[in-house]
């Protein structure tokens, strides 16, 4: 194993490796490049235990654009991913996202509306009577207005989206070394090297912090930066139900309760309130969410829920970015050539063909060419200008 390289990334999970990817396919870049991911079991890792679902249903453009790029590579990936003939399979299932809302909420889902179509997104925004229609599992009649995506979102397959990033990086040439990163060495401005546990020095002419929720924030502040991502732990409860619900979307209940189809079986879950959600780094299941909140929530939306059978749940950790749930993508401050992709707040998987391609472009030739991603820089944290998403889940 070398002991230097053009780039070492610091996490090679989906987004470390979709930068890797797109770094090694840049045109004209021939740097040798290194991924350093402590588990490459990724057993715990956000892009394992991920529901890896994708939206244009945000109220800051820029997270619309990312979206849309998302579901551009998404239909690509096979083709884009394919490594000696052998064509991954991400299994995009586009059946969109329906966001409900009481009258409460309907003034949020009207002006997000406006934002989306502006963007090109297909979101259509539903009366009661037209929700009832289209979706008759539905209880409606508290509600005042549904958002749903008619193409351009849904679910796919997110670990083998993050194997496909790996196994095409692989193929570029990139390398993947099992080691945690402990420390850097920093000179004149710049991060001059890698530490690992064992004391290796690795040298570096740039550095990427793609470590997630259990190490972004641990590894900028070892390079002198806070940034606010905290690990939150992020229930998932599966279910059987005999009522097969047809065409049914990722529904998004105005209780903040979503459920969607999982093959045969359905996904579902919620976020608690930003009081009861300490930082966390254990994946013990909060049974009780399912008990108190999710399932009382369900059965009044979708009545043919009131009878089901939780078959197995699991907890995974989202990167929440505190300060204003958006990601924190570009240049690290302190170092030249230090940069950072984190603090995805639970859209990291849809996000990650978008940042990965504009890192590896802002890294190459020092601008964003094909996206500008300049809302999502540190600088804003720095200056105190939350970039605020409300479609938050
Ligand atoms: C339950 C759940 C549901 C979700 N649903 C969605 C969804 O529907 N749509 C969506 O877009 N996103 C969703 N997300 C969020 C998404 O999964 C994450 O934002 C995304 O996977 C983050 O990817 P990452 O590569 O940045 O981080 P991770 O997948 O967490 O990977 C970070 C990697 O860094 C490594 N690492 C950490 N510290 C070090 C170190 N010091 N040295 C070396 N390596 C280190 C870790 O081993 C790990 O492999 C969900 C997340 C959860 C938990």
């Amino acid at each position: 194993m070398a002991k230097a390289y053009d780039i070492v990334i610091g996490g090679g999970a989906v987004m470390g490796s979709s930068i890797a990817y797109h770094l090694a396919a840049q045109p004209g870049f021939s740097g040798r490049i290194l991924v350093v991911d402590r588990d490459m079991t990724y057993r715990g890792a956000a892009s394992s235990l991920s529901l890896s679902s994708i939206r244009q249903q945000f109220s800051c453009p820029i997270n619309i654009r990312v979206g849309l790029a998302g579901v551009a590579f998404l239909k690509q990936a096979r083709e884009i991913l394919a490594v000696d003939g052998e064509a991954p399979q991400v299994g995009f299932v586009e059946k969109g996202y329906l966001y409900l809302a009481t009258e409460a909420g309907a003034p949020v889902l009207r002006d997000n509306h406006v934002v989306q179509t502006a963007e090109g997104a297909d979101i259509a925004l539903l009366a009661p009577d037209a929700l009832k229609r289209r979706f008759p599992f539905l209880h409606v009649d508290d509600l005042a207005l549904g958002a749903w995506g008619r193409t351009g979102e849904g679910w796919f397959d997110g670990y083998s989206l993050m194997q496909a990033f790996r196994g095409k990086a692989r193929s570029l040439g990139v390398a993947y070394r099992q080691a945690e990163i402990a420390a850097f060495e920093q000179s004149g401005g710049r991060v001059a090297a890698v530490v690992l546990a064992d004391g290796e020095r690795i040298a570096c002419g740039a550095f990427v912090n793609a470590a997630g929720a259990s190490g972004a924030a641990r590894l900028a502040r070892r390079a002198g930066v806070e940034i606010p991502v905290h690990s939150r732990k992020r229930c998932v409860f599966v279910f059987d139900a005999k009522a097969r619900l047809e065409r049914c979307p990722l529904v998004i209940d105005a209780s903040g309760v979503y459920v969607r189809a999982e093959g045969e079986s359905y996904v579902c879950g919620v976020s608690p309130p930003e009081a009861q959600d300490p930082d966390c780094d254990d994946f013990e299941v909060e049974w009780a969410e399912f008990d108190e909140i999710i399932w009382p929530a369900l059965a009044h939306r979708i009545p043919a829920f009131e009878s089901l059978k939780v078959s197995r749940a699991w907890a995974g950790h989202y990167d929440l970015n505190i300060f204003d749930h958006n990601a924190i993508v570009g240049r690290l401050p302190g170092a030249d050539n230090a940069y950072i992709a984190a603090g995805f707040s639970g859209h990291g998987i849809q996000q990650s063909p978008a940042v990965g391609r504009g890192l590896a472009e802002l890294i190459v030739t020092g601008r964003y060419a094909t996206l500008d991603l300049n809302d999502f820089a540190f600088e804003r944290i720095a200056a105190g200008r939350p970039l605020l998403e409300r479609n938050v889940i």
